[in-house]
């Protein structure tokens, strides 16, 4: 059986896992929807942070967000992209730990959240953790115990 307590995985910090903010693709409160597309598109990724100056976490922006929001009845109107903020449209009930949260709550929020925001004890955004940064390490201790074991 593989123990979890030995204090390598369940144990690790926050600090040490997450992608830290300066890393992180992200738009401002202000942007508009055609920054927000070519950020998501030239990072790769689906959904990314809208921030404040200050580093301060609104929301969300995400591809489908933005195409949805840009469908009319009977045509995409592009047009928008440029009229609309991303704040207009950016998904405000994003899930978010503290630096000090453990990694056994990271876990169980990660089953339903591809990553999650990590802000500091004053609420200013310091990074990302994935999903697959969790199970990376996960399966590392995973193969070290089963090494120890043969
Ligand atoms: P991953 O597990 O690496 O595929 O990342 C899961 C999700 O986390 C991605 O789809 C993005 O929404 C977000 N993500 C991962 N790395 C970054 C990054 N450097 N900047 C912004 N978002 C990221």
């Amino acid at each position: 059986m593989i123990s979890l307590h030995s204090g390598e995985f369940l144990e690790v910090s926050l600090q040490a896992l997450i992608i830290p903010s300066e890393r992180v693709a992200h738009v401002q409160l202000g942007n508009n929807l055609e920054h927000a597309l070519l950020v998501l598109t030239k990072s790769g990724y689906t959904a990314i942070p809208v921030l404040d100056p200050h580093y301060k976490l609104h929301g969300l922006i995400s591809t489908p967000l933005i195409m949805d929001s840009i469908l009319g009845l009977e045509r995409i109107e592009f047009e928008k992209l440029e009229e609309k903020r991303v704040e207009e449209i950016m998904n405000t009930s994003v899930k978010r730990v503290k630096l000090t949260a453990s990694i056994k709550e990271c876990l169980e929020l990660l089953i339903n959240h591809p990553f999650l925001c990590v802000e500091n004890e004053e609420g200013y955004f310091e990074g990302i953790l994935p999903r697959s940064t969790v199970l990376n390490q996960l399966n590392r201790h995973i193969r070290k115990v089963n090494k120890h074991e043969a």
